[in-house]
């Protein structure tokens, strides 16, 4: 493994930054702490900090010779609202909040690589690290581009990482196109008429809606998708009813739509108001679909794709890079930067043998040893890619 010696001197203070991030984790937009930490090292390591951007979002901004060149490098600030169960000495402080998902890891790479990126000076360019906030459910990643990220901080390429509990540590993985699924969420609310239950022939069924809306959801997958086409439709909620005597006047069932091609997401939406109209009618009764797109699917572009294998390659050795793993449709709001620039999300492998807890997990930790692994591969991105040598044979 080739890790930067700068990286590895760091270690004991990347696990000091990691165990105080994560006893004190803060959710979405609500990073305030979180945000100060990273803007206060930011500014000692001699870079320029832009803070309150999406509200508690953070840009560093380091620049070195006189290359036009720019990128940026991204990581994700909050926490999730999980009761932590880890029994850890730096398990969270704050109730109801935990850092289940590792951010407090991606951060504390990031700020290593700051700092060692400041200090080797080895690139021609300008660099941005991206700490945004509200990576879970809000859409932090979205919200600061609509607020003007690449405008004011220019840059051809934007590049993300998370870990990834279930590949082996030592490991990245990553491919061009769809790495990540959109993520579509669905209300469906069917309005019938409530009645005695003895007496069910007065009323119009709700619940008949639910019983047979759900089984015809699951046809779209099996008899409307091409059988290559990726999709997932899955009812999560159903809420209606109240006592045992007494149908419900209406029910509302919820759940997530997860695709990766637009194609399909039309389709399956297009499909679902179908259905929902065609039981509705069927049991004589009224039904609403709220169809609401929140994330795009995680589409990497095929250079910068390369670009991540090569500095991967370059820490962990070929056989540990994995350039066509099998997508997820979880989802990942860089989706949206990637949407405006070209750029590669990778998974950095972090499981942690038969002890591993997959994220959002109240049993999960970060594994403080990919610490080096991630850190080393953005310095050696930006070095590939900023390459001082090559800048001063262009001039
Ligand atoms: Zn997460
Ligand atoms: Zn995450």
């Amino acid at each position: 493994m080739n890790l930067v010696p700068e990286i590895v001197a760091l270690d004991a203070e990347m696990r000091d930054w990691r165990h105080r991030l994560h006893a004190n984790p803060e959710t979405a937009f609500e990073e305030e702490a979180t945000s100060r930490f990273v803007a206060e090292r930011l500014r000692a390591f001699g870079l320029d900090v832009h803070d309150g951007i999406a509200k508690t979002g953070v840009v560093g901004v380091l620049r070195n010779g006189a290359s036009n060149a720019s990128i940026g490098l991204r990581a994700d600030l909050d926490a999730l609202p999980i009761h932590e169960e880890s029994g850890l000495p730096h398990a969270s402080r704050n109730a109801g909040r935990m850092h289940a998902c590792g951010h407090d890891g991606h951060t504390t790479m990031l700020l290593a690589a700051a700092k060692a990126i400041a200090a080797r000076r080895n690139f021609a360019g300008t660099l941005h690290f991206v700490f945004q906030p509200a990576e879970e459910n809000e859409g932090g990643g979205r919200v600061m581009v609509e607020e003007g990220l690449f405008d004011r901080f220019p840059m051809r390429a934007v590049y993300g990482m998370h870990n990834w509990p279930r590949k082996p540590l030592g490991s990245f993985a990553m491919r061009p196109g769809p790495l990540m699924g959109a993520y579509d969420v669905f209300e469906i609310v069917a309005t019938g008429k409530g009645a005695h239950a003895a007496m069910a022939y007065m009323g119009k069924d709700p619940m008949l809606f639910v019983a047979q809306a759900i089984n015809a959801l699951q046809t779209i997958v099996s008899r409307n998708l091409h059988p290559l086409a990726a999709g997932v439709v899955s009812v999560t909620q159903v809420h209606g009813g109240d006592t045992w005597n007494v149908i419900p006047q209406e029910v509302v069932l919820r759940g997530t739509v997860r695709t990766f091609d637009p194609a399909v997401q039309d389709l399956i939406e297009q499909r679902m108001r179908t259905i929902v109209a065609g039981v509705a009618a069927t049991f004589e009764m009224s039904a609403t679909v709220r169809y609401e797109r929140r994330y795009p699917a995680t589409v990497n572009a095929e250079n910068e794709t390369r670009h991540a294998a090569a500095a991967a390659t370059a820490v962990v050795g070929a056989e540990h890079v994995e350039t066509d793993p099998t997508p997820e449709m979880g989802s990942e709001d860089f989706a949206f930067m990637l949407q405006a620039k070209p750029g590669c999300y990778v998974w950095l492998g972090a499981g942690k043998g038969p002890d591993t807890h997959n994220i959002h997990s109240p049993h999960y930790d970060f594994n403080d040893e990919a610490l080096e692994i991630g850190a080393s591969y953005w310095v050696t991105l930006v070095e590939q890619q900023l390459a001082a040598a090559a800048a001063q044979k262009a001039a």
